[in-house]
């Protein structure tokens, strides 16, 4: 029992009453970051398969992929309620009736309740928000916006292609459409320190999101991250400097925002650097450790005034 936070299992729970289970489903997406169209290359730390390393082949339907997880992760994991989850590069760079066949294939599945897409704070205009909400017919939509870092230098040096500002632009207008915002956040950027990741927590408190995930930096072969890490012109930070400031973070977490990571999970095969060459459960107890010591807990510093 993860007590010194709200996991993502526990505010489901609590909205269904049992477990709901993530489904990923992969489309042809790319990323406007990387075609062109807002940059080249991507994020300095973006690798060619993105992140959705579990994911079906794109080739097959969004129905066909939900079907295929679900017989199997539903009953591995004993659920019968699921989240179809757009997990790879940018899913919601489409045109607005393409996105609207996905969405509609995934809102039909028996047991799916909810539908996530995870994207680019610049790519949440109305027309894609509103067709998603209009195909979604009633279910419940999330909006995972990949911020990454507070600080805009930060997101400069990372080639993210964004600011802070249009991050908050988009939370509102995800709100807008009454949807769920959730929020991606990378703790250990090299540009960043604890102060960023308290500021991060505040941020994304007073916005009022709805959920979180926290990474640490993973350094994926073939990037430009990990030519820039061989070339020794950036560094990781220790493992108890991410601990202190996953920590930071927590405190500064609204309490009722939920936490889906705190580390990140990634094949080692792919990775020249990931989690300091223990496991992600590893991080999640030293963490939990470190909240115990300062006798703290999500929330602990935050305030709403
Ligand atoms: S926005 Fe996401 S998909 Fe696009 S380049 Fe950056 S990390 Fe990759």
């Amino acid at each position: 029992m993860d007590d010194f936070y709200l996991t993502f299992a526990r505010q489901m729970r609590a909205r269904y009453g049992e477990k709901v289970y993530k489904l990923p489903v992969n489309l042809p997406a790319t990323c406007p970051n990387r075609d062109g169209t807002k940059g080249t290359g991507g994020c300095i730390f973006c690798g060619a398969k993105g992140t959705g390393f579990e994911n079906l082949s794109s080739s097959l339907s969004v129905r066909e992929q939900l079907e295929i997880n679900k017989k199997y992760i539903g009953p591995k994991y004993k659920a019968e309620l699921f989240i179809a989850y757009f997990q790879n590069f940018t899913n919601t760079y489409f045109p607005p009736d393409v996105m609207a066949e996905y969405t509609r294939q995934a809102a039909e599945v028996d047991g799916v309740v909810e539908l996530c897409f995870a994207t680019r704070p610049d790519c949440v205009g109305d027309e894609i928000l509103s067709a998603i909400q209009e195909a979604a017919g009633g279910k419940r939509g999330c909006i995972e916006l990949g911020l990454q870092s507070v600080n805009d230098e930060t997101l400069n040096k990372t080639n993210r292609g964004h600011t802070v500002r249009d991050y908050v632009e988009a939370v509102r207008r995800v709100r807008s459409y009454g949807m769920d915002v959730g929020t991606h956040l990378i703790l250990n950027l090299p540009w960043d320190d604890r102060e960023h990741a308290a500021r991060a927590a505040k941020l994304v408190s007073d916005l009022g999101i709805d959920t979180v995930k926290a990474h640490t930096l993973y350094i994926e072969k073939g990037t430009e991250l990990a030519r820039m890490y061989e070339a020794g012109k950036i560094a990781i930070c220790p493992r108890d400097e991410y601990i202190r400031r996953a920590a930071d973070f927590l405190e500064n977490l609204r309490p009722d925002i939920s936490v889906q990571r705190l580390a990140s999970r990634v094949p080692n095969e792919d990775t020249i650097f990931c989690n300091w060459g223990t496991g992600w459960w590893k991080i999640r107890d030293l963490i939990r450790i470190e909240m115990v010591l300062r006798g703290s807990r999500q929330g602990c510093k935050w305030s709403d005034e």
